[in-house]
């Protein structure tokens, strides 16, 4: 019988296991992932790239992204393949100026925590993106921001935690877990028995399945978002776009209870980046619809609808594919990052929704941190897997 042995088995291979991976093979550790499938199979091999830190709520949501966008170009300048990784920049766009005042507490937060934030009246908005609609009143930019490919991405540190001695275990799933004292002592899987230290869950919108196997609960659900993609073309945007109105789809879920309103009800909010390849990718929506990745007709013609209001010259754009993705959405809207007391060598990384790509460097580095006895530089405690309570046994 084939028995692997690990300091760390991270089981899931999108971009959050990706970045434990690398950050805790650059510290030494003997790494195993295992993936029931390829890397960057589940979301994050569908979802576009914002590493942003100006749609994050204040606080910790906020300050992690901080750290994470601060640690991404040094972590790309180590990776061997090349992310497409590109500063380029995001532009909030304020379609009503009845939002300006909600903004400005939102901007005022952000600079609270060191980021840099411009209005441009319409003129200057114009100068700097002269295709967006000369109908929308202005916009915030924050020049710090950036895009990845997201694929890409995790590709690359999947290469790159390799190159220091992590080893891959694709197309495999644990079938059983063996627990001894509150701990993990074995993982048995289709390929294999492995027997780690530590294990960490990374497991994205399955994490409930995977946590239901060692007794713990894991409420992460699947919201999903769809995207349509421009062939090559005219640079819509230079910088990466996202609605004012974007923030709210996000935060409030029961905005789509409330409305009658179709683009309320599909959770819509306009972004809009273009990425390396010289294809505008436009979104997008938040819909709770289990493990549906299907795109609907209603979702595509809201998002070009509203997409060419921003940004006219899109009426003429040809679309190459549209696409959905799940986000990994829990209920309080954080992330589950930590340690679980009820299993005691068991890390959490996953329900990281709409902002795992951005917040994949710092969590990478929080989970190598713990994996490693370090105490991580933020305060995570209100992100611990040990918040949601223990399911009853039936
Ligand atoms: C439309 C859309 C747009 C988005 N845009 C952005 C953006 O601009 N910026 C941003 O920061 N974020 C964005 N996101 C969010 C981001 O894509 C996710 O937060 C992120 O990809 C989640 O990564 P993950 O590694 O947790 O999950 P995944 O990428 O889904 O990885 C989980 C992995 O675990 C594996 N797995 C699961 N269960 C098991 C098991 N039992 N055994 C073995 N393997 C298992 C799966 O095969 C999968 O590979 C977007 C998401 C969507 C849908």
């Amino acid at each position: 019988m084939t028995v692997l042995e690990a300091d760390l088995a991270i089981v899931g291979g999108g971009i959050i296991g990706a970045s434990c991976a690398y950050q805790a093979a650059k510290r030494g550790l003997k790494v195993l992932i295992v993936d029931q499938a390829v890397p960057a199979a589940g979301t994050s091999g569908a979802c576009d790239g914002y590493v942003a830190v100006s749609s994050k709520k204040p606080g910790l949501m906020m300050e992690l992204a901080v750290a994470s966008k601060q640690i991404y170009p040094e972590i790309v300048r180590e990776l061997a393949l090349d992310p497409e990784y590109m500063a380029v920049g995001g532009l909030l766009v304020v379609e009503d100026p009845a939002d300006l005042e909600a903004l400005d507490k939102h901007v005022a937060a952000l600079r609270s925590v060191g980021v840099p934030m411009e209005f441009l009246d319409r003129p200057r908005m114009l100068d700097l993106e002269p295709h967006l609609s000369p109908t929308l009143h202005g916009a915030w930019r924050c020049p710090v921001e950036a895009i990845v490919n997201p694929y890409r991405m995790t590709q690359a540190l999947v290469a790159s935690a390799v190159a220091r001695g992590a080893r891959t275990l694709w197309q495999t799933r644990p079938t059983g877990f063996e627990t001894a004292g509150g701990r993990i002592t074995a993982m048995e899987t289709s390929g294999g028995r492995v027997v780690a230290e530590q294990y960490a869950f990374c497991a994205g919108v399955w994490s409930q399945d995977l946590g239901r196997m060692v007794g713990i609960d894991l409420p992460v659900i699947p919201r999903r978002g769809e995207l349509v993609v421009s062939e090559r073309g005219a640079t819509y945007a230079r910088h990466y776009l996202m609605s004012a109105k974007y923030l709210v789809a996000k935060a409030d879920p029961e905005a789509a209870l409330r409305s009658a309103d179709p683009r309320a009800r599909i959770g819509h909010g306009f972004c809009l980046e273009v990425n390396a390849q010289g294809q505008a990718i436009i979104g997008s929506t938040r819909a709770f619809v289990g493990h549906d990745r299907s795109v609907t007709a209603e979702g595509v013609a809201i998002i070009l609808a509203e997409a060419i209001k921003r940004v006219p010259a899109l009426a003429r754009a040809k679309i190459l594919r549209v696409f959905a993705g799940l986000r990994p959405y829990v209920d309080d809207k954080k992330p589950i990052i930590g340690r679980s007391s009820q299993v005691a060598n068991l890390l959490v990384a996953a329900g990281h929704e709409g902002d795992g790509i951005c917040l994949s460097q710092i969590t990478g580095a929080i989970i190598a941190d713990l994996a490693t006895g370090r105490a991580p530089t933020l305060d995570i405690g209100p992100l611990s897997p040990d918040r949601f309570t223990l399911p009853r046994a039936a």
